[in-house]
């Protein structure tokens, strides 16, 4: 595995797992490109704005409640500050634990693109230190800093050694990769490189990657029936509390994209099993998922056990909503993993893929093998439907909408589900990362589903009530023909 934890630097995605966010093709080109290796980024000829790694970064970092993050940017950069610390504080709240993390910027200017800011962000990592005594401090960089060629390094290195706790460089540079998926993976290198030690004793104890432990309650309960304590990060997590993730007997995530970096780095590094089947979405997902946790950490009766009961409970339910949502055709726009998991329980649902569009995509995970869930689709699928990797480009997806005219429209990341809305599609926002997570949460994603198609007096008013801005010359365009040959 392509790992180098004695560099403060990594291998952005496009590097690593050829990763790509322009093409048009069908889930099964792309699953058998996939294995060729032979899949290539296409060029668009007009693009609209994304988000950056660097956003990715500072937004997954500060999710641990005891550190300093210091933004080495222009004021710009670090303008997600308040929004994110915003909802780090809620996430804390939620729990009754204290948000002590502080988000800091270094404010670079005009005069610091020509003369530099070593001596600045010295000074401010300094102060950091004095003002706020945080249990680490992480510098992450940006476009201007790159630029401009900062030794950051030799900064840090510097501070470092006149302060009692990691301070720690994330090398995250806006323009470094243009997926923005590769800031989860600099956060990772810099805990794996600076935080993580290596293990006294083996815990009892699997660690869970996610994002904001909506279901932490559900997921610590189901663990504890099979006798094992669960470790959820980075949310509301400390740096002394992450330091022990060696220790665990596994490390399993509710989304590839995000812990291929972790999972892979602590299997390698520190011999940490880490569970890369298809994700624990809808009820194929999470079986597959549990049987091989049950199987990895020698629990296999007592995962057998569970997944007995809750079939039990939960599977003539399924059925019933199941009849109801037949045939119904759903377009998805999703990251890399959720979009084909979600697509799996959607088909498991009884419903129609007429169309995923994936915010980019990775040919390969960390262990060298491509995405499972993609395989598992293209297999599983009863048809080959149309895909397309595009960063969050709205202008496409209303042409897609417009063509494929679907009773849903499926979205996770803010910004896409309210166009869809406004073109007349019922829409649902699935911000919430287990929304379909096992049997109980399925069911309740197959009545947000229904609930969803049912009554569309909403985007009926709003439709009636809004112009957009396309017009039908672009409609009329065929999406698939915006991208340059493959480079
Ligand atoms: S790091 Fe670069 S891409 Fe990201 S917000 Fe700053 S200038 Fe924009």
């Amino acid at each position: 595995m392509p790992f180098d934890f004695t560099s403060t630097t990594f291998g952005i995605r496009e590097e690593r797992l050829g990763s790509l966010v322009g093409y048009v093709g069908s889930i099964r080109d792309l699953a058998e490109q996939s294995c060729r290796g032979s899949l290539k980024d296409r060029g668009r000829c007009f693009s609209q704005s994304s988000s950056c790694d660097a956003g990715c970064a500072m937004g997954y970092i500060t999710h641990i409640r005891d550190v300093a993050m210091i933004n080495h940017a222009p004021s710009g950069c670090t303008a997600p500050a308040s929004a994110i610390v915003t909802m780090q504080t809620q996430l804390a709240d939620k729990r009754s634990l204290p948000y002590n993390t502080v988000v800091l910027g270094t404010d670079l200017n005009e005069s610091d693109t020509i003369f530099g800011a070593a001596a600045g962000l010295k000074q401010t990592i300094l102060e950091t230190w004095e003002r706020y005594k945080p249990s680490a401090i992480f510098v992450t960089t940006s476009c201007v800093s790159g630029i401009i060629g900062e030794d950051v390094d030799a900064v840090i290195s510097e501070a470092a050694e006149m302060l009692p706790v990691p301070v720690v460089p994330i090398h995250c540079e806006g323009f470094k990769s243009k997926v923005w998926a590769t800031g989860f993976d600099a956060c990772d290198h810099a805990i794996l490189s600076a935080i993580v030690k290596p293990p006294q004793k083996k815990g009892n104890f699997v660690n869970f990657k996610n994002f904001n432990e909506s279901a932490r309650a559900d997921i610590v309960e189901m663990f504890e029936s099979i006798g094992v304590k669960t470790f959820f990060l980075y949310s509301n997590t400390t740096i002394e509390e992450i330091s022990h993730i060696s220790e665990a007997l596994a490390t399993v995530s509710i989304c590839g994209t995000l812990c291929s970096y972790l999972g892979n780095g602590l299997l390698e590094k520190h011999g940490v099993p880490y569970i890369n089947t298809i994700n624990p979405l809808g009820v194929v997902g999470f079986e597959a998922w549990f049987r091989e946790v049950g199987r990895v950490i020698g629990k296999e009766a007592e995962a057998e056990a569970y997944i007995e009961r809750e079939r039990a409970i939960y599977i003539p339910k399924l059925e019933q909503v199941r009849e109801k949502l037949k045939g119904r055709r759903v377009v998805l726009g999703m990251g890399s993993s959720f979009a084909f998991q979600i697509a799996r329980v959607v088909q498991e649902l009884g419903m129609e893929v007429a169309y995923v569009t994936s915010w980019h995509y990775d040919s390969r995970y960390d262990d060298g093998n491509p995405p499972p869930h993609v395989q598992h689709l293209a297999a599983s699928s009863p048809v080959d439907f149309p895909v397309n990797i595009a960063d969050q480009q709205n202008f496409e997806l209303m042409n897609i909408l417009n063509t494929y005219k679907p009773d849903l429209y499926l979205g996770r990341h803010g910004g896409t589900s309210i166009w869809a809305i406004k073109q007349g599609v019922p829409a649902i926002f699935m911000a919430d990362e287990y929304m379909a997570f096992g049997y109980k949460r399925t069911l309740s994603f197959a009545y947000t589903i229904l609930d969803r198609i049912t009554n569309r007096s909403f985007e009926k008013n709003l439709t009636a009530r809004i112009k957009l801005p396309y017009t039908g010359w672009w409609y009329a365009q065929d999406s698939g023909g915006m991208y340059e040959e493959a480079r």
